[in-house]
């Protein structure tokens, strides 16, 4: 047989109805007794051992270790596998077929989910829109046990655990809107291993109810998403996020996973650090969106605002006329950005377009976020508070009124334009008055040398000269 060419041996196999089994060597060693009663021939080829078995033993043979074939039950234990073993990358790509129906990883997913897989802590910095969520997901499909995933915003989980359930995840969710029914269904699904994966706003870790809950079942990995908001050096900082790192001591899950569009040196090192991550795997993503088109327009005054101003209202003309241009041209699909509640009021009133900031009643913000998000609403005017979480793909302009804070949150607010990969044009209005603004943009927290690099020299650079701006001011 060893001395049969493939063809001979491929003949001789069909003539004695056999079929051939590629089995790694440690399991041929173990079942080799078997084989040997058998009289099953064996042969070496490139490191493999290759078992020859009729074709009824070979069926059962693959069925593995839980159905062993009649005569071999009550037997040795043996493993046999019929392919190289499947690494951790095969794995991953396999899952994401199956449970999220995607073709391929998207750049940086790989990155942040091979080394959780492997056992590593993980920090992921990917700009918005590059699918994070993805990553804790599927590396919580492929690990044993629980995944807590600790998310600041309630629309935010309970999309993701819609979506997940939609496709089949077992999911659930912790926060304060959750009456009590629908708390003791979370805590169950947690308590009899149902749920995969578990999201929880970081102020639910003042219940000791649920810490003791967690500690029982084990978990697996923590994954904290928006991982800026626990430094007070980011520009989302959340005191509830503090809590974690006292939970992260308390539940010694096997994974520390952290992921955020958002982090200066500063912020990563203070999410490593207060975190508590191994030597973690840091990964960078590409922060160069070609398709967000940066213009920025030096206007003749100053954005105003009702409540500054004693006299009458401002008109406010040149930034109605451009922003109801670009709203135009781009069929209307856009966000507002302004800096305070009463711009964005007085802002609304003129474009008559709906309006969000944190004064407006939480019932309103949420009907408001929803509408956006669905694509019933096609415009809206707003101050930062409006963002995180608002996944709508198809946003075609998002205008800065006035200057924002930092080139962090500028980068941030214009990530939520073009997330489907069309253009989205992002208009910056400013004015000289805005000064002490773009002293903190120029001069603010920024990304580390190679991001700001990348951002201001290939995107920006082009249309958003900060040296200039700064000149101008
Ligand atoms: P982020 O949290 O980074 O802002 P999300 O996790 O919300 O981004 O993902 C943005 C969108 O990208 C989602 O609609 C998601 O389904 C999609 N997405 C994620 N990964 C992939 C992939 N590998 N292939 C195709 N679409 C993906
Ligand atoms: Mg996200």
């Amino acid at each position: 047989m060893r001395n049969l060419s493939c063809r001979a041996q491929r003949d001789w196999l069909r003539e004695h109805a056999c079929t051939r089994l590629d089995i790694d060597s440690q399991a041929c060693s173990r079942i080799a007794s078997h084989l040997r009663a058998l009289q099953i021939l064996t042969f070496s080829e490139k490191g493999v051992v290759s078992v020859f078995a009729s074709r009824s033993l070979a069926r059962a043979a693959k069925n593995g270790p839980e159905r062993p074939p009649a005569v071999l039950a009550n037997r040795q234990q043996f493993t046999l596998s019929t392919s190289p073993p499947e690494t951790t990358i095969d794995r991953a790509r396999r899952q994401l077929q199956k449970s999220f129906g995607f073709t391929d990883f998207r750049p940086g997913q790989l990155e942040i989910i091979k080394p959780a897989l492997e056992g590593q802590d993980v920090l992921g910095v990917l700009p918005t829109g590059a699918g994070k969520s993805l990553c804790f997901q599927l590396t919580a499909l492929l690990l044993e046990g629980l995944t807590v995933v600790v998310s600041p915003l309630v629309a935010l989980m309970n999309d993701q655990v819609r979506a997940l359930r939609a496709l089949g995840i077992q999911a659930t969710c912790m926060h304060g809107l959750l009456s009590e029914q629908e708390l003791a269904h979370a805590t169950g699904l947690v308590e009899n291993g149902t749920a995969r994966l578990l999201f929880v706003a970081p102020e639910r870790f003042r219940s000791p109810a649920l810490r003791q809950l967690l500690k029982g079942r084990g978990v697996s990995m923590l994954t904290v998403d928006e991982a800026h908001c626990i430094s007070s050096w980011g520009h989302d900082f959340r005191l509830d996020y503090r809590r974690i790192p006292e939970v992260a001591r308390d539940l010694q899950p096997r994974i520390r996973m952290a992921l955020t569009a958002t982090a200066t040196p500063e912020v990563r090192e203070d999410i490593i650090r207060t975190l508590g991550l191994h030597d973690p795997a840091v990964f960078i993503g590409n922060f160069f969106r070609p398709n967000l088109q940066i213009e920025v327009r030096r206007t003749r005054s100053p954005l105003g605002n009702a409540s500054i101003h004693s006299g009458p209202a401002p008109d406010n003309a040149e930034h109605v006329a451009a922003i109801q241009a670009l709203l135009a041209e781009r069929q209307g699909t856009g966000i507002v950005y302004v800096g305070t509640r009463a711009q964005a009021e007085h802002l609304s009133k003129l474009l008559e377009i709906p309006c969000y900031h944190a004064g407006l009643e939480r019932i309103r913000r949420q009907q408001t976020e929803r509408a956006f998000t669905s694509g019933k609403l096609r415009a809206i005017v707003a101050t930062n508070a409006f963002g995180m979480g608002i996944d709508r793909a198809d946003v075609r302009a998002v205008i800065h009124a006035r200057l924002p804070t930092s080139l962090e949150a500028y980068y941030q607010e214009i990530g939520r334009g073009g997330r489907d990969g069309q253009t989205c044009k992002c208009l910056l209005l400013h004015h000289p008055k805005d000064e002490m603004a773009v002293r903190r943009l120029v001069e603010g927290p920024c990304f580390d040398n190679d991001v700001a690099r990348s951002l201001v020299g290939e995107s920006l650079g082009h249309r958003l000269n900060l040296y200039r701006l700064h000149q101008l001011s």
